[in-house]
């Protein structure tokens, strides 16, 4: 087991990277709200925000820990060539210069497949990007992987309930943070019959089968209508018990799950006292490079009932071919 604890300073450091980057997005979604960008359909603010919140985080983390290597999602090549202008935005937001803004995103480039560490951090700068951008929610995730495993996580969700913080420590619990900077402990619902359960979704149906979603809530007896919403704030509703299921169903063959796009939001999960598999109720296997290519599709829920839920999507779904 770890020896991590809330109190380790990669948690301060997570921590305190994952809200300054909030931040950083914060300002930038605000700003589209006010500019009227969110109908122009203009994409440009999310990349600004996606890269400065990347740069944010890789550098708080380079300074304490310049030896651990991140897996992030966004790639500083982007940047580059004529896109100095963008690069230049990004830097603002940021708070830093050019190089050290583009040197931070390229710490993010690290690939377990072609260079197998047995440490590193994931980071996704926006997850949710398309709520991002329909001026909803998105997070910030940040988790750490130890030997395949992972030890630590951080969402940063800066529009649930006015900003709040999820950490999770591996066999430490989960902690919410709130905006008046109080933390506390949560835990998943304690529902146990499955019928009186409430589940998420993406509010992407190009993310998740939810019609299948609905056949499989019907079979289960489930009656409330699901909860729709993007990013890992479905995984920060079922840790806290918004929520008591998240469904995440293929919608084609050979999608394969980020890693930065589950890691901070699975351990919230388990750490809060749920469960988290694949559709096949296989654990998450994080030891497999920069996506879940060993795993199809996510089923967490509060853990009174997983494997009817994992049972119930086995009777209704197969991955489409
Ligand atoms: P959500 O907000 O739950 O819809 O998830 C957003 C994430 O979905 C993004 O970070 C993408 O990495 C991921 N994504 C993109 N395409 C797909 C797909 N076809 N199936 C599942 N997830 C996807
Ligand atoms: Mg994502």
């Amino acid at each position: 087991m770890s020896r991590l604890t809330h109190d380790s300073t990669e948690m301060k450091v997570a921590l305190d990277a994952v809200a300054k980057a909030a931040e950083v997005c914060r300002a930038v979604q605000a700003d589209l709200v006010t500019a009227g960008t969110l109908e122009k359909k203009d994409k440009s603010p999310v990349t600004v925000a996606d890269f400065a919140s990347q740069a944010v985080v890789c550098d708080a983390i380079s300074k304490i820990f310049p030896g651990d290597p991140i897996v992030g999602e966004e790639d500083a090549a982007d940047l580059r060539g004529d896109q100095a202008a963008l690069a230049e935005k990004v830097a603002q937001h940021a708070g830093m210069p050019v190089d050290a803004a583009l040197a931070a995103i390229d710490r993010g480039n690290h690939d377990p497949s072609t260079k197998p560490a047995s440490r590193y951090w994931t980071l996704d700068p926006i997850d949710g990007t398309k709520g991002f951008l329909r001026g909803q929610q998105y997070a910030v995730a940040l988790g750490l992987i130890e030997d395949g495993q992972v030890v630590l996580g951080v969402l940063g969700c800066p529009n649930l309930d006015g900003g709040l913080l999820m950490s999770a420590v591996l066999g430490g619990g989960t902690r919410l943070h709130t905006a008046d900077g109080d933390a506390h402990p949560v835990t998943v619902s304690a529902t146990e019959d499955p019928a009186d359960a409430r589940f998420c979704e993406s509010v992407e149906s190009g993310h998740s089968d939810q019609g299948a979603s609905a056949e499989i809530a019907k079979s289960l007896g489930i009656t409330a209508e699901p909860y729709r919403i993007d990013s890992q704030c479905k995984y920060a509703a079922v840790a806290r018990g918004d929520a008591d299921i998240y469904l995440r169903l293929p919608t084609r063959a050979g999608y394969q799950e980020k890693i930065w796009d589950h890691a901070a939001g699975m351990i919230c999960v388990t750490e809060a006292g749920g469960t988290v598999t694949d559709i096949a109720g296989k654990p998450l296997d994080f030891a497999k490079g920069r996506t879940l290519a060993a795993n199809s599709g996510i089923i967490a829920t509060n853990g009174e009932f997983h494997d009817r839920v994992v049972a119930a999507v086995q009777a209704a779904f197969t991955v489409p071919a």
